[in-house]
């Protein structure tokens, strides 16, 4: 009898990058509502990644055994993925990592040290956003180094364990932080830019797929099985180009006002 050869796909799956997420008790007037997933659609999505990719987890615990799950990832250090999010994957047995800045964390509307070990000691993976969320594309060469030192000594000692991955603030990123982090101690390096996750394919920036508070569960099924990756890619594109010609601090404010009045209307 022949076994059935592995499919590449095995090595292949797809991370979520997720912000703050909004409960009816904890209302978290102060996030960008934009990126605030409500709390209810949140357990939604959870209940997908089971039913429709076997489960989720860390991209700590994923690249040390790429599979079919999804990856979980939370940027920023967020009390409610502490108060919400953290007991909804523990329910369900799912992982995921959060990328924190040590140089805020304990701040008001974000996670101190005593809950992000809690989660840690529960198996959760805790993980570099930079020192304070600078944009690394505003530090020149040295401060690059130092923040990204600093960042990941201070977690390990906060924490207790290695910190490997980084993903950048605001995903701004030149392009040689992958080759940069690893200088610095790092395994990996998490961006914002869409795509389909391959543990073969580290040296470059790994892709997240950006939940915003608009996502459905038929569009996130829809990329767990590979469709509407591109489009996301296109969009990405599109605005990375207006960034880039607007410069970060113009691209802000014509963002805000975009989505000001877009995401009413969805
Ligand atoms: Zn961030």
């Amino acid at each position: 009898m022949i076994e059935a050869t592995p499919s590449s796909t095995a090595t292949r799956s797809i991370a979520l990058m997720y912000h703050a997420i909004a409960g009816p008790g904890s209302p978290d007037a102060a996030q960008d509502p934009h990126y605030t997933v409500e709390a209810s659609r949140f357990a939604a999505q959870l209940d997908a990644l089971v039913r429709v990719a076997g489960g989720a987890t860390s991209a700590r615990d994923w690249l040390a055994a790429p599979g079919r799950a999804a990856v979980l990832t939370f940027d920023d250090g967020h009390a409610s993925n502490h108060a919400l999010a953290w007991p909804m994957l523990a329910a369900r047995g799912l992982g995921a990592d959060f990328f924190v800045n040590p140089g805020k964390v304990g701040q008001a509307g974000l996670a101190g040290w005593p809950e992000l070990r809690e989660m840690a000691a529960a198996g959760m993976s805790i993980q570099s956003h930079g020192w304070n969320h600078r944009y690394f594309t505003e530090l020149d060469d040295r401060a690059l180094r130092d923040d990204l030192l600093r960042s990941r000594l201070a977690i390990e000692d906060h924490i207790g364990s290695a910190v490997t991955l980084l993903a950048p603030p605001g995903g701004r990123m030149r392009a040689d932080l992958p080759l940069i982090a690893r200088e610095c101690g790092y395994a990996c390096v998490f961006g914002s830019e869409p795509g389909v996750l391959d543990a073969a394919a580290t040296t470059r920036a790994l892709p997240r797929m950006s939940v915003t508070a608009a996502l459905d569960v038929t569009t996130l099924e829809d990329w767990i099985a590979g469709r509407g990756i591109a489009r996301a890619r296109l969009r990405y594109g599109v605005l990375g180009f207006a960034k880039r010609a607007l410069g970060d601090r113009r691209y802000e404010r014509l963002r805000g006002r975009l989505l000001g009045q877009g995401d009413r209307a969805r």
